[in-house]
């Protein structure tokens, strides 16, 4: 799978197009979305920086759920 910036691939984009996912961190009473190639760090970061590298921050469970099948296993979110 191959993610492309901009997503401008000419022709069919639906396949393409990169959502954006939602980012909750219940510890801090935030939510916030981020592009889907920049969720690992983002949440990584989050946690690195606000929660001593807990994972308190995660992405949106129902989100998730959605998503698990496509896309969360190829970035090891489905690890922890
Ligand atoms: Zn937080």
């Amino acid at each position: 799978m191959v993610l492309s910036p901009g997503g401008d691939t000419g022709g069919m984009s639906d396949e393409s197009e990169l959502p954006e996912i939602p980012i909750v961190c219940p510890e801090c009473g935030t939510r916030s979305r981020v592009p889907f190639p920049d969720v690992e760090e983002a949440v990584a970061g989050h946690n690195e920086r606000l929660h001593d590298g807990d994972g308190v921050a995660a992405v949106d469970p129902d989100v998730f759920d959605h998503l698990a099948d496509h896309v969360a296993a190829d970035l090891g979110l489905l690890e922890e």
